[in-house]
């Protein structure tokens, strides 16, 4: 990936010779969608797909290319398509006619049309390349990726020496329908693909960096392993070449099929089974990827690597660690739903919930009252929470009275199958005769239990005081992996707990690996912890520092990263292996190995700067933000740099957060020591702008939602489940130093090898 550091996870790796890169050939091959017009002449390449210029392939066309191209430029799109109809005949069908038609129908949005005459053109000429990607367009938008790439890769081998223009849409299409349909490993390796063919489209890049940066996957997945080259003297060692030589010609599907014949002939041959899990992941083969990692881990290489492929073929299962346990929705029967209510009120379980105006819009009858279902008393006002007393919020009730044609009911929904009991238990007898049942129990969702052990649902008075609440955090998760998650049974070690499993040496490679796959849980939720610590208690060997002289990064994958010597890394090691962990969201690397790039006296103060910056989108708390911040200010002094652009920061840092206080403190201080430098003014007013906390003029718009005085409700509600969802936006409410990442724009991310 030659924008984010190495060949990792990309293309053949260097000793394999460079790829062949077709010329891409954009013009004349169809008329474009609002292309800058030239004139066409014999010398183009001929439309029809055949690669070569018209004036030896279909030169009896070429007045009707110009016409076409003509009305085209002069966007008289119908009369261009009129002109193609006059000219085709059903019974001696052009390619050339076929190309322009199918893309003046979809210029006219016309798709039904464009479908039907694509199904034509791919019947009657098979193996013409631009038919091949008109149908994966086609197959794309029907929802088959697979068919899809196949169908482009297959035109890409029809045609290596042209690139087609229309393989290229297919392929910005399937992968983006591949990143949004949660297989978003192959939509990368798709990008990587569109940016080696240079086209100068900047759209895969920007879309190839936000997927890496994204904390939506575990590391694991956003960083593949390397492709394995195999021992030089190796007797397979030719026929492994030969088929990374078909990947450096861009055809994935017949390197894997060379891959797969050879693993028929040389079933213990780690890289070729290593390199067949790479690339059948790049091909949307899920299944077939984790079957082979699977297969990797079961062979004779070192522990380490073993481990790291067992859990890559976890993490592509459905179910990563075999937990999933089912989300319920209970239906209660009611008898009188006041007396219910009245009781409901007076117990400490049960927390009542003020319904804001227009919750239950669209509801056919809105329920009479809702509570908060607590797994243990809610705390009185003086009484400070601590882990043990904190309770957690276990269920959402919902109060309905009797209707015309319904009895009055409860139902509660967000229940973990393993607390059904618990809710029943508590429902009944704070019904006090009131409710009988569960009437209906249906299961509504999945949910992994470990993700569910890692995110607190606490209900309490924590302080305003961010620094309790994130200590909590870190403290709460602690113990859900060190005590609570090496009890969990999981199908993914034969239904045994961590801790007997981890007693079993046949399931040594199976219980690291999971203990892999919840540290990448928890890192994704930006949280750190010393995970040997948990190695150690389950009697399993633990990870040392890795010494960079003897383990060039240039081929550590990254969830190693952290564990690197950073002492021991050059400068310009430590800011390649930084601006890569950054790059990945690799938030544990990064913060070590940032805090040494700053260390540094030989390291620019520029990009010491752009570093920090980095790391605030990274940061997992205030707490962590406000480290940054302070870095960054004083860096930026250190060198007689004013110190501004940090103050905005924290500016922004504390409106977002809604720290009023704190806010008005950096304010006035911009106000008395910045105001007279050159932009300032007009940072802090667009600043308020973006925040809407001023109209353009300038116009006081009052406080936001969600804004200060939020923070004066005992309960604050960011407490809810401050990652119930990690997988859509794990650090939400966090904030970030211009506010890319919260409004899910592209992170202007700065690499500096990336240009
Ligand atoms: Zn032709
Ligand atoms: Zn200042």
């Amino acid at each position: 990936m030659a924008g984010l550091g190495g060949t990792r996870g990309t293309f053949a790796p260097p000793r394999l010779g460079c790829m062949t890169r077709p010329t891409a050939d954009f013009a004349h091959t169809a008329p474009s969608p609002k292309k800058v017009p030239t004139l066409m002449d014999s010398y183009d390449r001929c439309p029809c797909g055949s690669g070569k210029k018209i004036k030896f392939c279909c030169s009896d066309l070429l007045a009707d290319f110009k016409t076409l191209e003509k009305m085209r430029t002069g966007d008289q799109l119908r009369a261009a398509l009129q002109h193609v109809e006059s000219i085709e005949s059903a019974d001696k069908p052009r390619a050339a006619l076929l190309v322009n038609k199918i893309a003046l129908l979809r210029d006219l949005e016309r798709h039904d049309e464009a479908r039907e005459a694509t199904r034509w053109f791919i019947e009657r000429f098979p193996d013409n390349p631009i038919a091949m990607s008109e149908a994966a367009l086609e197959a794309a938008a029907e929802g088959d990726t697979r068919r899809s790439l196949d169908l482009i890769f297959s035109a890409m081998a029809q045609s290596p020496e042209v690139f087609h223009w229309q393989t290229y849409q297919a392929m910005s299409a399937v992968a983006e329908i591949l990143a949004v349909s949660g297989d978003p490993r192959a939509a990368r390796a798709l990008w990587q693909l569109e940016i080696d063919l240079e086209t100068g489209d900047n759209r895969p890049l920007s879309l190839l960096t936000q997927s890496c940066f994204s904390a939506a996957e575990p590391l694991m997945l956003k960083d593949e392993p390397y492709f394995d080259e195999g021992t030089a003297d190796g007797p397979w060692k030719s026929r492994l070449d030969e088929a990374m030589t078909s990947l450096g010609r861009m055809v994935w599907p017949e390197a894997v099929a060379k891959l797969e014949k050879l693993v028929g002939d040389a079933p213990d041959l780690a890289a070729a089974w290593l390199n067949l899990a790479i690339l059948r992941g790049w091909l949307a083969d899920r299944e077939g990827s984790a079957a082979a990692f699977e297969r990797v881990a079961s062979l004779d290489i070192p522990l380490e690597d073993a481990v790291e492929a067992k859990a890559n073929a976890m993490l592509l299962a459905d179910d990563p660690l075999g937990d999933k346990m089912d989300g319920l929705r209970m239906t209660f029967r009611v008898d009188n739903a006041d007396e219910l209510a009245g009781h409901f009120t007076t117990a400490r379980q049960f927390e009542p919930i003020q319904v804001a105006p227009g919750m239950f819009d669209g509801e056919e009858v809105p329920p009479k009252a809702v509570f908060l279902v607590l797994d243990r008393p809610a705390l009185g006002p003086g009484e400070g929470p601590t882990l043990d007393t904190m309770p957690h919020v276990v269920g959402q009730a919902l109060l309905f009275g009797r209707q015309t044609d319904r009895e009055a009911r409860l139902v509660v929904s967000g229940v973990f199958s393993n607390e059904r009991e618990l809710i029943e238990n508590l429902i009944v007898s704070a019904g006090n005769g009131q409710v009988t049942g569960p009437a209906e129990v249906e299961t509504v969702a999945s949910n992994s239990a470990t993700v569910a052990l890692l995110s607190p649902r606490w209900r309490a008075p924590i302080s305003r005081n961010m620094k309790t609440l994130h200590d909590a955090i870190r403290r709460h998760i602690e113990q859900a992996v060190m005590e609570q998650w090496p009890r969990l049974e999981l199908k993914s070690l034969g239904g045994q707990s961590v801790e007997q499993a981890a007693r079993d040496p046949n399931q040594k490679i199976a219980v690291l690996a999971a203990v892999l796959v919840l540290e990448n849980l928890v890192w994704r939720v930006g949280q750190s912890l010393d995970f040997n610590r948990l190695r150690e208690k389950l009697g399993l060997p633990t990870l040392g520092p890795i010494d960079p002289k003897a383990s060039p990064i240039d081929r550590l994958p990254l969830v190693r990263f952290h564990r690197l010597a950073v002492k021991e890394l050059d400068d310009e090691s430590l800011v390649r292996a930084c601006n890569r962990a950054m790059g990945f969201g690799a938030s544990e690397a990064a913060r070590r190995l940032a805090a040494e790039v700053v260390e540094r006296p030989g390291i620019a103060a520029e990009v010491k700067e752009r570093t920090l910056v980095t790391m605030t989108h990274l940061a997992s708390d205030a707490e962590q933000v406000m480290e940054f911040i302070e870095a960054g200010r004083s860096l930026a002094e250190s060198v007689g740099k004013s110190s501004a652009a940090w103050d905005l920061c924290e500016l922004r840092f504390r409106l977002t957060s809604g720290d009023a206080q704190q806010a008005k403190g950096v304010f006035d201080h911009l106000v008395s020591e910045h105001l007279r430098e050159p932009g300032i003014a007009d940072a802090i007013r667009q600043l308020m702008i973006d925040l809407g906390l001023v109209d353009e003029q300038g116009r006081w718009l009052g406080r936001r939602e969600g804004a200060p005085n939020e923070l004066d409700e005992p309960y604050s509600e960011s407490l809810d489940q401050p990652f119930a969802e990690p997988s859509a936006e794990p650090s939400s409410g966090l904030w970030t130093p211009d506010g890319e990442r919260a409004s899910g724009e592209t992170p202007k991310l700065w690499t500096p090898d990336m240009g």
